[in-house]
């Protein structure tokens, strides 16, 4: 039950939404949480939610620990690694990349700030991270999981994203292609395809709207099972499958891009 008691997890973007749920879940597991985000508080907050004892995943109360960082800054992302480091003497054997934003506008209205903003944290950050986090794995010679968080929109695309849909493709471009450099470490990297998901992210977009979308769900709903977990927008379907590719029981699934949509959109 407990598959990730001897893991050291980074979770980029846990302040939120997804790596919200994915911190949990991976404390559920038994590993030991590095939370990170941009916000630093709500880092900190999630490491709070980690400890509290009750959820369904029963936690145990473990040694997280929140870290603020800026994933789209190299110089930043070098840091973290090096502060989780400090921090757990040790790299952590499993990565996951949430950190994302979305900036939309109409391809022929979009500004070249809403292309490099959105390049720059989804694309850009998820390489940084990667990379850090990849050096650091090999050079203690250690094996390792890294999983990033993409879109189906990477695949299908959607209209007023470009910018977005070009980073989350280029998110399963970069970790096949660590997959393929990192095999040989031991170092597995694949990524994570959600569809739409009920967080801040998704509550942005027009009610109107996504009732279209999820009336094109066969599932029939967004991917949020209400009531399955006690912490509010906690989204343990992607979360579930985060902790599976963490796990060993995914020990010889590497360079894949798994879809978590309750059926890809047609559009
Ligand atoms: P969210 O907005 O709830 O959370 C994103 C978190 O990332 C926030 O806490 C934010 O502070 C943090 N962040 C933003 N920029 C950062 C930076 N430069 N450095 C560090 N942290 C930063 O969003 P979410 O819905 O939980 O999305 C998480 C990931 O899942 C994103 O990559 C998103 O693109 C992806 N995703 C979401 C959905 C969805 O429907 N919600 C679908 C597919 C993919």
């Amino acid at each position: 039950q407990h598959r990730l008691r001897s893991a050291l997890a980074l979770v980029t973007g846990a302040g939120s939404g997804i790596g919200r749920a994915v911190s949990v879940r991976l404390a559920g597991e038994g590993a030991t949480v590095a939370a990170c985000d941009l916000d630093g508080a709500a880092a900190q907050e999630t490491v709070r939610l980690l400890g509290r004892p009750g959820s369904k995943e029963g936690p145990p109360r473990g040694n997280h620990a929140a870290f603020q960082a800026d994933v789209s800054q190299a110089s930043a992302a070098r840091r973290l690694l090096e502060q989780v480091q400090a921090c757990f003497s040790r790299p952590p054997s499993v990565v996951v990349s949430c950190a994302g934003i979305t900036q939309d506008e109409l391809l022929l209205h979009m500004s070249e700030d809403d292309w490099d903003k959105v390049i720059a944290v989804n694309l850009k950050g998820t390489f940084l991270v990667t990379q850090a986090a990849g050096q650091a794995l090999v050079s203690s010679g250690c094996s390792g999981s890294i999983i990033n968080i993409s879109s189906i929109i990477g695949k299908v695309g959607n209209m007023g994203q470009t910018n977005y849909a070009a980073s989350k493709a280029g998110v399963i471009g970069l970790t096949q292609t660590a997959a393929r450099e990192l095999g040989r470490h031991g170092i597995r990297c694949n990524s994570v395809l959600p569809g739409f998901i009920a967080t801040p992210m998704t509550q942005k977009v027009p009610q109107k709207v996504m009732n279209k979308i999820t009336g094109m769900i066969p599932m029939g709903h967004l991917g949020d099972p209400e009531g399955f977990c006690p912490l509010p927008n906690i989204l343990i379907d992607v979360a579930d499958v985060v902790a599976f590719l963490a796990s060993e029981d995914s020990g010889y699934i590497t360079g894949a891009s798994v879809e978590v949509t309750g059926m890809r959109p047609t559009w």
